[in-house]
């Protein structure tokens, strides 16, 4: 019998990575990603996964993005009792993201009992800080291009991919089966991560697909951050800049310092990371120095350009400071997060600003405020948007469609078969067409829960 892949997750969405691929009673899953977004996919975080997690033999992990990694906690709490597989710089990031994560949910459970909002009675967290923690005791950690058994018999085997710290594509040998999981690919001409590395030869691939119908604007990062952010400081406004604590917080700081060295932005304007994991993340630079393309007098100046906000009472304290200051602050969509007060705080003043970096994933108040909406809702509360809204599209951390396709041209042989996974329906479907038509190779978008033999 041939292996079998079963598309847990990411499948004609961004969210909920988790493929599980099935060889003669075996069985792995690559990506183990919570669901986020739209309440309707959120809600897929809550029915049966469709495989018993004790049935598990072992986890692989592309990266620390929770829609990567955000579902672990609760399988392992359900009975997964493996090994999970991930490079040093995702386990550790995994033990900054995982147990925060847990926290959010039990913060949103007692807001939801608190408020008597929730059809359950108590509402019960997805899982708890606790979970999360016990769950990480299950890493192993590997070094990029040694192979290793993650089930007896198969190998496997992590690749840089870029993205962000740690990030790896992995080959997955598999009774005679190559399969290669891209993972989430980085961008040739990214500030802070190298390069994703050639891929390595593959029956099978699967491949991303976020910015599979689009190309990244020819300006970059640093340039349209000035342009937005320098009219704000001039006029002693606040900037509010929701980050992913991982990765895009890191690399808007370093724009922010190469802004103050230009002379772009003045040298003494006030920034603030507030957020305990991005902080903690900024630390982590300087730990793997092989894994970016930061020097170490840039890594120095990364944790010396902000204030480092680590307590509830001083990111409370914030409030009472004026403008003009930047502030960073986590999640990167508005979903939840100390960032939410900010936004609640200075949206409602035309003088502020409000900076959106990257992808918005639909149905999160990132997406709503980038789409122009005049309001919108934080802790039950409706907030006007009277600041100026900025999207600094050049800020992602992926791959664009040609860079995706140029990444693909880089297998030495067609594969079998390509599955595109990980993007809306009409970014994975562009570039299923760009792959059928350009490369001539056979590419499908597979359905949640459909199952493919190799
Ligand atoms: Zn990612």
């Amino acid at each position: 019998m041939a292996p079998s892949i079963t598309f847990l997750g990411a499948a004609s969405t961004v969210t909920g990575s988790k493929y599980l691929v099935r060889h003669e009673g075996h069985c792995a899953l690559v990506d183990c990603g919570l669901f986020q977004g739209y309440k309707q996919l959120r809600l897929r975080n809550w029915q049966p996964l469709g495989v018993a997690p004790a049935q598990i033999d072992a986890v692989l992990l592309t990266h620390a993005h929770l829609d990567h990694s955000g579902y672990l906690p609760l399988l392992a709490r359900d009975g997964f009792h493996g090994a999970v597989h991930a490079t040093a710089a995702t386990r550790e990031l995994c033990g900054i993201l995982l147990p925060d994560s847990g926290h959010l949910q039990e913060e949103d459970a007692a807001y939801l009992n608190r408020h008597n909002l929730s059809k359950h009675s108590p509402a019960l967290p997805l899982y708890t800080r606790l979970d999360a923690q016990r769950c990480l005791r299950q890493f192993h950690s590997h070094a990029l291009h040694r192979s290793f058994e993650p089930v007896p018999g198969w190998r496997a085997t992590f690749s840089s991919a870029g993205h962000i710290l740690g990030a790896a594509s992995i080959l997955l040998e598999v009774g005679g089966h190559r399969i290669l999981f891209s993972g989430d690919l980085g961008r040739d001409d990214d500030l802070v991560m190298a390069p994703p590395e050639a891929p390595p030869q593959a029956d099978t691939v699967l491949v991303e697909s976020t910015y599979g119908d689009r190309q990244h604007p020819p300006e970059n990062m640093v340039d349209e951050l000035g342009a937005v952010l320098a009219p704000v400081a001039k006029r002693g406004g606040v900037a509010v800049v929701p980050v992913f604590a991982v990765g895009r917080a890191q690399s808007v700081l370093h724009a922010i310092n190469l802004l103050k060295t230009r002379g772009t932005l003045p040298r003494q304007l006030p920034v603030f990371l507030d957020s305990p994991m991005a902080v903690n993340t900024t630390a982590l630079f300087a730990q793997h120095p092989q894994a970016h393309r930061l020097s170490t007098q840039e890594v120095h100046a990364l944790s010396h350009s902000a204030t480092m906000v680590q307590t509830t009472e001083d990111s409370k304290a914030l409030a009472k400071r004026h403008g003009p200051m930047v502030i960073l602050s986590a999640s990167g969509m508005a979903t939840g997060g100390r960032v939410l007060h900010h936004l609640a705080l200075y949206s409602g003043d035309h003088r502020n600003l409000i900076v959106l970096t990257g992808h918005q994933a639909p149905g999160t108040r990132g997406a709503r405020i980038a789409a122009g909406e005049k309001s919108i809702r934080i802790h039950g509360q409706d907030v006007a948007i009277r600041a100026q809204v900025a999207q600094i599209d050049s800020a992602s951390a992926h791959a664009d469609s040609d860079q995706t396709l140029a990444w693909l041209r880089r297998l030495d042989h067609a594969p079998r078969q390509v599955f595109v996974v990980h993007g809306e329906m009409a970014a994975a479907d562009r570039l299923r067409e760009r792959i059928a038509h350009e490369l001539h190779w056979r590419a499908l978008v597979p359905e949640q829960g459909a199952v493919h033999s190799l």
